[in-house]
């Protein structure tokens, strides 16, 4: 959950005041962001406390059953604490709990409604005519550290997996040409951003709904399309993370430019899991592929190239053999970082009619079987990295010790690296750092340039 304030408040004057709560992904954070940049914009202030606030605004996560449990605890301390409140975001699509526990909400409305969030915000509290609080950073207001931003390439997703209940919330994939998304990156580095997260459901199949059109950008046409978009991003200077890849041949062409230090070698591909029986029945995009095939080639192309992933165990039908099929393949594929979570059903996906739901016991052995022989893969893959200088964005600068990144972390899901330094550093610089010692997750090291 994020709670959002700003430094960045107008000077003076009447002007409302918003508290808003943003809970979910990093695609949730990023319609917080484009919320709050209309109202900023508008003259709205932000503060941190629902009491003085003239309204809160909640956008919610309704992915797992968890989540929608967290976003009405959300809403009822929002309700609480001050009574005035619209509800956004994915459990927006769904309002039915929500009326039922909350009657009295001012709106609700579903993900990337911007404006109608931003209508019901009117409606609630107009906007103070301050000119001088209309004054807004042409970036944005971005609700991440100011050194690394994210930038969603497109919404919705074309594929049909059986756990998911997202196109059904956000609809089929609608991407943003290439010049409007290159246009904002290029506004983020000049705001001084220096690492870049591009963010999507599908980024592999971006500008398969443009059918790849081209938009014109500085003195050429560049097409919607992952490679031509990766490419123009590398130009930009900064570092470059894809997240939410999938393994499709077309992927292969996007390696060279990891190879070639244009974007980061790094991809985040959520595997959910490897054995076919089980990815059939998820209905996996690139299921059929041969994914270790791929990843072998990918690795020869470029050798740095670290894997992150996340998995399902205990999914409704899922055998020991499956099991077992799964962790033989985690210790060859040796993916760099994993995360792994047990089964939930959520409500509306098809996977709930699926036969052969996995008792919750079951469910918890197979995740430590899994867990167990990912950190084992995990300590060799770390151990590795002992000794090497390898370059680290300072996230978090500390009097002696500070904490970044390698280009094989990303921010939030992945390890961190301890820098020791006699230096100040400041957050966003990147230092090289020797690495001196490493656990399965973490890595430690001294600043050495
Ligand atoms: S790829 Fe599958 S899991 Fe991801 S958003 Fe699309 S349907 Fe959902």
């Amino acid at each position: 959950m994020t709670d959002i304030a700003t430094s960045e408040a107008p000077p003076s004057g009447p002007a409302p005041k918003i508290s808003f709560v943003s809970l979910g992904c990093p695609k949730a954070l990023v319609d917080s962001e484009r919320i709050i940049t209309q109202l900023r914009a508008e003259g709205y202030e932000l503060t941190k406390s629902h009491g003085g606030a003239d309204v809160v605004i909640v956008n919610t996560c309704g992915f797992l059953d968890s989540a929608k449990a967290e976003s009405l605890d959300a809403i009822g301390k929002a309700m609480g604490e001050n009574g005035k409140v619209i509800v956004t975001g994915c459990m927006g699509a769904e309002p039915g709990p929500i009326i039922e526990r909350f009657p009295n909400v001012l709106a609700i409305t579903g993900p990337q409604a911007y404006e109608s969030v931003v209508g019901a915000v009117h409606e609630a509290v107009p906007p103070a005519h301050d000119p001088f609080v209309d004054l807004i950073p042409p970036q944005g207001v971005k609700l991440t550290p100011r050194h690394y931003a994210y930038l969603k390439i497109s919404e919705g997703c074309n594929n049909r997996c059986t756990f998911c209940i997202i196109p059904k919330l956000r609809g089929d994939l609608v991407s943003r040409p290439a010049a409007d998304v290159l246009r904002e990156a290029e506004k983020l580095v000049k705001a001084g951003v220096k690492e870049i997260l591009v963010i999507s459901q599908d980024t592999s199949a971006y500008g398969v709904d443009l059918k790849y059109a081209t938009s014109p950008w500085k003195d050429r046409e560049v097409r919607a399309k992952f490679l031509d978009l990766s490419r123009e991003l590398g130009e930009l200077g900064v570092w470059i993370r894809m997240h939410y890849v999938y393994p499709y041949p077309h992927v292969d062409e996007v390696i060279p430019l990891m190879s070639e230090g244009k974007i980061l070698p790094y991809l985040d591909i959520p595997f959910q899991h490897a054995s076919p029986t089980v990815l059939k029945a998820m209905r996996r995009p690139a299921a059929q592929e041969k994914q270790l095939e791929r990843i072998q080639k990918w690795r020869e192309i470029c050798p740095d190239l670290a894997i992150r992933s996340t998995f399902i165990v205990g999914f409704p039908g899922e055998t020991e053999e499956d099991v077992d099929f799964l962790v033989d393949w985690l210790g060859e594929a040796k993916l760099d970082r994993v995360g792994c979570f047990k089964y939930e059903a959520v409500a509306g996906a098809p996977a709930n009619e699926i036969a052969g739901a996995v008792p919750e016991e079951v469910k918890e052995a197979r995740w430590h079987r899994f867990m167990a022989a990912q950190q084992k893969v995990a300590e060799r893959v770390q151990k590795a990295r002992v000794g090497r200088r390898v370059q680290v964005i300072i996230d978090e600068p500390g009097p002696t010790v500070s904490k970044g990144r390698t280009k094989w972390d990303a921010p939030e899901i992945d390890g961190t690296t301890y820098v020791a330094s006699r230096r100040p550093l400041r957050a966003g610089e990147i230092v090289t750092v020797k690495i001196e010692r490493a656990d399965a997750y973490d890595l430690h090291g001294v600043a050495v340039g």
